[in-house]
């Protein structure tokens, strides 16, 4: 808008009439007070300014509009009768754009220069509205990634906490961040770790997971910098997208060495599994074969009694195995359930001890004391524990036959314990022979078993509060033991 100032009502008219005529928004003032007034209320792109008015004139009020910052910026022409030099007239106006035209003004000559002023006005302005938009752009884009860094540095310290290898690569799967254990299987954090020479090297797999740009992953064999044995992981691969564009891939490699030894353990105890639940069917059927030929050819009850008695001596290997693999499959579920009694303690070992002597009579098996104690338990499954004891005893003993059994009592504890003088374990092994699958290489090389007794054991007596434990000596012997709290001493 054009601000028209001028004492003189005639002037202003003529000029607004002018000014609208071509298209430019006008206002006016009648006093250079009132002029001044106007300015700090309202926004102007150009001053016309009547240089002679009574009270204030036109230089004091360029003078007076010089001083406010929010218009002393807007152009102004001053219209004067005299011709005043125009270095006089920027005195006290010399920030804003000034020019002079001399009255009677020449109309053409003051609408030109109005028409300049106004264009470059709203240049300045646009020039200005870019700026402003410019400057809260620059600004949005700083908060933006000011908040992206934030989160990229969250992301990063997130992965930083996994107990796995984690890293991000670019969408062409060129490594970005990586985690610190990449350090303990990588040489640096640009190379990926050394895989086993059977499989591709992993960054060629990786390059090819990536291909499909879908989640992927796949077992690997890493090697360990410190200590140069792999280990099998598992590469997990997730893409990450953004408006539909893949823009990164994140990814982990977990350890599952533990589980991979695991599952080769179960492989190899199914298979001694089926082979020990082999040979005793292969006996019974020899068995029943040879009775069958026995009773078409009319031969002696002594004969068949023998036979029976041997297929019998089978199945009831073969209940024990069975009934073995059932208990790991309970105590896995955690369904092996108790049920608990009083019992008398020494009646239970004596009755194990009469079982074992009963079926193998080629064995002496000594009780060096008696002892009377009542614990509260489930009878069979501790008598289990002291059979399973004289079972190997009698089984890892196969020159001196020799057994003993003894009962110890100690500060409200019984403690039972079976010795043998057989082939012993070796002391780095003696921890192990309580775990699921485990058989010492000796006895694994010539005798049969499946490694599952013994925890069996030990998870019956834990139930009970007490502890399975072994002494050995190798080739000397082992002393079998277990500790259960009593009930009363009496
Ligand atoms: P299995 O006898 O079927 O192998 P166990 O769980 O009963 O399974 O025993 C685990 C391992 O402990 C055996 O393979 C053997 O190495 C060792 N072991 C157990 N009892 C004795 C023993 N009396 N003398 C020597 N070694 C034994």
């Amino acid at each position: 808008m054009v601000l028209i100032v001028d004492d003189k009502p005639e002037n202003i008219y003529s000029l607004e009439k002018l000014l609208k005529l071509h298209g430019f928004p006008v206002d006016s003032a009648a006093s250079g007070e009132e002029a001044l007034a106007k300015v700090l209320k309202n926004s102007y792109a150009l001053i016309i300014l009547d240089v002679q008015m009574p009270v204030m004139d036109g230089f004091e009020v360029a003078e007076a509009i010089s001083g406010y910052s929010k218009a002393r910026d807007i152009p102004i022409i001053f219209l004067s009768a005299i011709s005043t030099e125009k270095k006089y007239i920027t005195k006290g106006y010399s920030s804003g754009g000034v020019d002079y035209v001399t009255k009677p003004v020449d109309q053409e000559i003051l609408l030109l220069k109005v028409k300049t002023f106004y264009k470059l006005y709203e240049q300045k302005k646009d020039l200005h509205d870019m700026q402003t938009i410019l400057k809260a752009e620059i600004e949005y884009r700083k908060k933006a990634e000011a908040a992206l860094k934030n989160t990229v540095s969250e992301f990063r310290s997130t992965l930083e906490s996994l107990p796995q290898i984690a890293f991000t690569a670019t969408q062409k799967g060129n490594l970005e961040f990586v985690n610190r254990h990449w350090l303990e299987y990588a040489a640096s954090e640009k190379e990926f770790p050394v895989n086993h020479p059977s499989e591709k090297p992993l960054e060629a797999r990786w390059k090819a997971g990536i291909q499909n740009c879908k989640p992927f992953d796949f077992e690997t064999r890493i090697k360990q910098k410190d200590t140069g044995v792999f280990r099998f992981f598992l590469l997990k691969a997730t893409p990450v997208y953004e408006a539909n564009e893949l823009t990164k891939w994140v990814a982990t490699l977990t350890d599952i060495e533990e589980r991979k030894q695991d599952e080769r353990k179960k492989d190899e105890f199914i298979s001694i599994a089926s082979h020990e639940l082999k040979t005793p069917l292969t006996s019974i059927k020899a068995y029943i074969q040879l009775l069958e030929r026995i009773i078409h050819e009319n031969s002696g009850k002594d004969v068949m009694q023998k036979y029976i008695e041997r297929a019998q001596k089978q199945i009831e290997k073969l209940n024990m195995l069975v009934t073995d693999l059932l208990d790991i499959s309970k105590i896995e579920s955690g369904k092996l359930e108790y049920h608990k009694t009083t019992f008398n303690f020494n009646e239970m070992v004596n009755h194990a001890i009469d079982i074992i002597q009963q079926t193998n009579k080629d064995y002496h098996i000594t009780k060096l004391n008696e002892v009377n104690v009542e614990v509260y338990g489930d009878e069979s499954r501790i008598e289990q524990v002291v059979l399973n004891y004289l079972t190997n005893a009698v089984k890892y003993s196969p020159v001196n036959k020799n057994i003993t059994v003894e009962l110890r009592q100690e500060s409200g504890n019984i403690q039972c314990r079976v010795s043998d003088s057989g082939i012993g374990i070796p002391s780095d092994k003696l921890k192990k022979v309580f775990e699921k699958y485990y058989r010492a290489e000796e006895a694994s090389n010539r005798f049969q078993g499946l490694g599952i007794g013994l925890y069996i054991c030990s998870e019956i007596i834990e139930g009970h509060k007490g502890f399975c434990a072994v002494e050995s000596e190798e080739g000397k012997g082992s002393t079998f033991y277990f500790t259960l709290p009593v009930k009363n001493e009496l």
